[in-house]
């Protein structure tokens, strides 16, 4: 797969900027990027041919439409080809120059003038996943019903491709220039057209099936892939698959990942924390147990002879994936001390025993606070 820049962070720009905030980011970084400012530095060469082909594609509303949507995989391919973005001669005196925008438009097709897009909202999906589930990468498929483009209207909202018209307030351009008055100063303001919405198109018969949004719920099947080890609250988006918007861009819909409470798990980050209660002869002689695993195999956990309860053992590599560098965080044991709270007499007399035949710390009481004292301070 690509490992291409996004676009918008080449250009240092957000998802929304304006064909004005490219063009500006483009200039100064062409400008600072530029070969003959940068002589034999192939570094800066590769920036300028960088900023050159996000810019060639973002300027372009049907390149950058795409773009939205797909990202660098778009499946028609890259809109260079196999072989990439080449580049063009920009002369250094037209990146300061009036020479610019001409320069920019015959090459590119862009241009101002462009009135702003439209876009619908933003969808966000939060789906819970297991420990389970996030082990490793996995492929998910979820069915939602979201907001879709109205199958007997394409989206467009109209009944028939000729009911929607050009606006004629404001000539299809979605915006109205008004003059107003500040003081003393007469000052032009452009705003969304109030009769189309900033649409630029006006509909005579609306879609039945939509009302005429373009837009109507519909149940689609979502495929992502789910990174190993997700932290819960991860986002994933999807471009250009939110909510549509008649004669604009869907939004995007993002997935928001919620990881469900294991029974026994604790999690922090990539380290998986458990309690583990053993009676004490199992302490004292040690012992070995297995337990079901979110890897799909039974873990081992290896109790040596003399442990001590609020002693820890760690079974290394069985934790979540790293999410930064590779490998996987280690499960500690933690191990409590099981006092049952109801013996029989059978078990009472037995204890009973075992306590004579310890001895301690009944014996000399003294003696056994010293010691233990002592341990600790070792
Ligand atoms: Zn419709
Ligand atoms: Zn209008």
């Amino acid at each position: 797969m690509s490992e291409k820049r996004d676009y918008y962070e080449v250009l240092g720009v957000s998802k929304d900027a304006s064909d004005g905030d490219l063009k500006k980011a483009f200039r100064s970084l062409a400008r600072k990027h530029h070969p003959d400012k940068n002589p034999d530095d192939s570094e800066s060469e590769h920036l300028f041919k960088e900023v050159q082909e996000a810019y060639a594609v973002l300027s372009n509303p049907d390149q950058r439409r795409q773009y939205d949507m797909f990202g660098h995989d778009s499946p028609g391919g890259s809109p260079f080809g196999p072989g990439g973005f080449e580049g063009v001669n920009i002369n250094l005196d037209d990146l300061f120059s009036g020479g610019f925008d001409s320069i920019f438009s015959s090459m590119f097709g862009g241009g101002g003038g462009r009135t702003r897009t439209r876009r619908g909202n933003d969808i966000l999906i939060r789906h819970s996943v297991t420990l389970e589930e996030i082990h490793d990468e996995g492929e998910i498929e979820l069915d939602v019903e979201i907001p879709s483009e109205c199958d007997s209207c394409g989206g467009s909202g109209a009944k028939d491709p000729d009911d929607s018209k050009s606006c004629s307030t404001c000539g299809g351009q979605g915006r109205v220039t008004q003059q107003a008055r500040v003081g003393p100063f007469v000052q032009q303001v452009v705003s969304d057209c109030p009769h189309c919405g900033g649409e630029g198109r006006v509909i005579k018969n609306p879609c039945s099936n939509c009302r005429g949004e373009g837009v109507k719920p519909k149940s689609q099947t979502l495929k992502f892939t789910i990174p190993a080890g997700a932290e819960d609250g991860t986002r994933m988006r999807m471009r250009g698959m939110g909510e549509p918007i008649r004669g604009g861009m869907s939004g995007d819909l993002y997935i928001q990942l919620e990881t469900e409470e294991h029974p026994w798990f604790e999690r922090d980050g990539s380290e998986l924390i458990m309690a583990l209660p053993l009676g004490y002869p199992e302490m004292i002689l040690g012992t070995a147990i297995e337990l079901p695993h979110i890897d799909g195999k039974a873990i081992k956990i290896v109790i040596p002879a003399g442990s001590k309860p609020s002693e820890t053992i760690i079974v290394s590599g069985r934790g979540m994936a790293r999410r930064r560098g590779r490998g996987r965080g280690d499960v500690t044991v933690l191990l409590k001390l099981f006092v049952p709270s109801k013996i029989t007499k059978n078990m009472k007399q037995t204890l009973e025993t075992l306590r004579d035949d310890f001895g301690l710390p009944v014996d000399n009481i003294e003696k056994s606070v010293r010691e233990e004292a002592k341990s600790r301070r070792n």
